[in-house]
């Protein structure tokens, strides 16, 4: 890809979203980089203006924050070089559901799911006008899992998973990509802020070779890309049982097993 346009990149100050920048800015494209700690950011896109001569602007925002999600909002709504956003703000949280805070899960469900979804639907509009450009929202395997004891980190990833699906079916035909990424655990600061020793997890990815997989997928216009699974076929035969499953309910009566004897 040789275009100048310009990738918005959430959560860009370390981790994923750090190397979605780095990878962004050597394929030739500006970036407005999104986080809360303004250092971290000056220091990256002093690197890739330097390395790659990319026009970097960095955007301090808490996306928890109403104030400040409005102005990456704004951004999205009136800046038409933006033609790609990268949703990967993210955190988790650690311990069973009863240990964990309302607040502390409300302002997770804010983070993962509530900004995503207002800055999907900040930039959805104008390009789905302009016939073309891109969204990527970086789910996780866990929302496909309950059984990994982390339900309300999984279910926000699930969220970003239904959303993304739906999103893909109402704007590719009109010229605009969705895509999902599902990492599964990757070595990033994602688990120490949650106060998770990253030393007793197995097999964590290397998160560069994590984002250059997802942008495997993302070159091949995939709805869904998960760097993990090996075997992409188990992926095809759940979305063809879910499918199946769709086309056994009916709408006007019950299924036998719930009629009220009379
Ligand atoms: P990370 O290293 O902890 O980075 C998270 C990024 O999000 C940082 O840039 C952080 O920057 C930003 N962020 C956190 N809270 C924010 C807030 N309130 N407002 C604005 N920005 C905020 O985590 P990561 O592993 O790269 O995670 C990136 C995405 O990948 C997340 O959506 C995560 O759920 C997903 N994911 C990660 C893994 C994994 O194992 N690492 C697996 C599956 C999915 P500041 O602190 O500067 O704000």
């Amino acid at each position: 890809m040789t275009t100048r346009n310009t990738v918005l990149i959430t959560g860009a100050s370390t981790g994923i979203g750090a190397i979605y920048a780095d990878r962004f800015a050597r394929r030739g494209h500006d970036l407005v980089l999104v986080a809360r700690d303004k250092v971290r950011l000056e220091i990256l896109a002093a690197r890739l203006r330097e390395e790659t001569g990319a026009s970097v602007d960095i955007l301090t925002a808490d996306l928890t924050q109403p104030g400040d999600l409005a102005a990456v909002e704004a951004r999205l709504r009136e800046d038409a070089s933006i033609e790609t956003l990268i949703n990967n703000a993210g955190a988790t949280l650690s311990g069973p559901f009863i240990n964990q805070s309302t607040d502390a899960v409300a302002g997770l469900v804010a983070l993962n799911t509530t900004a995503l979804v207002r800055l999907a639907s900040a930039i959805a509009p104008r390009l789905a006008q302009a016939g073309k450009g891109a969204i990527v929202n970086i789910g996780s395997v866990v929302g496909l899992a309950p059984e990994f004891g982390m339900s309300v980190y999984g279910a926000t990833k699930a969220f970003v998973l239904f959303l993304s699906q739906g999103l893909s079916l109402e704007l590719t035909p009109k010229g605009v990509y969705v895509q999902a990424v599902l990492p599964a655990g990757t070595r990033t600061e994602i688990w120490e802020r949650a106060s998770i020793d990253v030393n007793t997890l197995s097999e964590l990815m290397d998160v560069n070779e994590l984002v250059d997989a997802a942008l495997v997928g993302f070159d091949r216009r995939e709805g869904v890309t998960i760097p993990p699974l090996h075997d992409a076929a188990t992926w095809e035969a759940l979305d063809t049982a879910r499918r199946g499953l769709l086309s056994d309910l009916r709408q006007a009566h019950v299924a036998d097993r719930y009629r009220v004897a009379s």
